[in-house]
């Protein structure tokens, strides 16, 4: 029976969730868009909410509490950087707090910054996660269970109903 299973390893799993900061912001949660679709074990999701997750049964909810280091990662100085003025196109008008996307130097990888700071000495970008830093309350449900196919299975990923391959 398919409704024994329990969440493991190489399943594919439906989960509702919420995520909530200390202050009760949600800043995040599945409602109007329907369950999200990931596949366990395959580092889709963040690892300390992954782990505590093995082992639910559909329909089972939980609280889950996950530390920066095992969410987003903490703060780092190191992830601040400061551009000079002229390394953005004369036409962008930047204000404080906007979502920037940066091309890595060396790789031409496209990174996402937000603006920290704008100084008469150039503007301090910021590329630490949004949610860095956080400690992060999801409420989790979890919707269904499936075994992955084998083709999800050598992709690493969930081919869900929106997955466009
Ligand atoms: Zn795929």
């Amino acid at each position: 029976m398919t409704d024994q299973l329990t969440v493991a390893d190489n399943l594919v799993v439906s989960m509702d969730y919420t995520l909530r900061l200390d202050s009760g912001e949600i800043v995040d949660s599945s409602e109007g868009r329907g369950p999200l679709e990931y596949l366990q074990g395959h580092s889709q999701i963040i690892p300390g909410l992954e782990r505590e997750l093995v082992g639910m049964a559909v329909g089972e909810a939980k609280d889950v509490a996950v530390a920066p280091s095992d969410g987003y990662g903490e703060r780092s100085a190191d992830e601040m950087q400061l551009v000079p003025h002229d390394a953005f196109p004369e036409e962008l008008k930047l204000s404080e707090g906007m979502a920037l996307q940066v091309r890595e130097a060396e790789t031409g990888r496209p990174l996402e910054a937000y603006v920290a700071k704008i100084q008469e000495e150039g503007v301090v970008l910021d590329f630490n996660h949004p949610l860095a830093g956080a400690t992060l309350h999801f409420a989790v449900k979890i919707a269904g269970l499936r075994p992955a196919t084998s083709e999800e299975l050598e992709h690493g990923h969930a081919h869900g109903a929106g997955h466009a391959h």
